[in-house]
């Protein structure tokens, strides 16, 4: 039986009026950038629980989750209106397989993501490793509207610190934004687009590709590596392409 603690939120960090993080105290059993644990409330009898992303490495002293509050979504409404000072149910232990102890070798990281997806992504660029193990990283990120390209301090930094090795791509679909892609990510991947963005190819060598979101984008952006010669990273038969889907 997983372990529920009561957690606190000890800030918040609106984004736009659907996103918004929260940071948590909490007493968690040790976990890996890439993981997710369960958040929940108490409703009565019912405890209605989803599964979150951690964005912070593993040694900040707070949890941090990033979250897009669902119209008529079950839980996220009553997420979303937690305050500094209240309470929630966190699972103690993490799970998840996103992570990079579960990557082979390789010379090129790319990380895509839609949406709050970036989270897990987030929480491995900052936590390190990711720049030991890895040449050229590149974080890719897919939102509908401008303003949802969030978490900006956080990469400006991680440019600033590791320049031409870590390239960051938006990319933005329902309307123009300076210095995003248009359009998605599988469809830019097929045009070759991307690639010549980031001034990289993929590679069955040297890529390891980590895909998290949307399930239609991970399904299509799989597609399209595997029609590159790229194949899927099974612990039986390791290979380029990790994924994981957010619903
Ligand atoms: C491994 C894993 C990690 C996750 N991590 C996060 C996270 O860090 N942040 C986060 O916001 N969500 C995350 N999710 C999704 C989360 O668990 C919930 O599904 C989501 O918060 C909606 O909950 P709800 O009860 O409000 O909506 P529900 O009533 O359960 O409605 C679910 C519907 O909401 C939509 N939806 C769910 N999640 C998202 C999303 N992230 N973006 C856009 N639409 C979505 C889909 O249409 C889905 O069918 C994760 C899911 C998984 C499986």
């Amino acid at each position: 039986m997983a372990a529920w603690v009561e957690g606190r939120v000890i800030e918040r960090i609106e984004w736009t009026p659907t996103l918004f993080s929260l940071r948590v105290a909490a007493e968690l059993a040790p976990y890996k950038a890439g993981q997710f644990t369960k958040l929940a409330l108490q409703r009565g009898e019912q405890r209605v629980q989803r599964a979150y992303s951690f964005v912070n490495p593993p040694t900040t002293p707070y949890h941090e989750f990033y979250l897009v509050k669902i119209p008529d979504g079950e839980l996220t409404p009553s997420l979303g209106a937690l305050q500094p000072g209240d309470s929630l149910l966190v699972q103690s232990q993490a799970t998840g397989f996103l992570t990079l102890d579960e990557l082979p070798a390789g010379r090129d990281l790319w990380l895509l993501s839609t949406g709050t997806a970036i989270g897990p992504f987030l929480a491995m660029l900052a936590e390190g490793e990711a720049f030991r193990r890895f040449e050229n990283l590149v974080l890719v990120h897919g939102v509908r509207k401008g303003e949802e390209l969030t978490y900006q301090a956080l990469i400006t930094s991680l440019v600033e610190q590791h320049g031409p090795r870590f390239r960051y791509v938006p990319f933005v679909s329902r309307e123009a934004w300076p210095g995003a892609m248009e359009g998605r990510i599988p469809a830019a991947i097929d045009a070759g687009s991307l690639q010549e963005r980031v001034g990289m190819a993929f590679s069955a060598e040297h890529s390891q590709v980590m895909i998290c979101g949307n399930p239609a984008m991970v399904k299509e952006t799989q597609q399209s590596l595997l029609a590159l010669g790229l194949a899927k990273n099974l612990r039986r038969a390791p290979g380029n392409i990790s994924m994981e889907n957010y619903w």
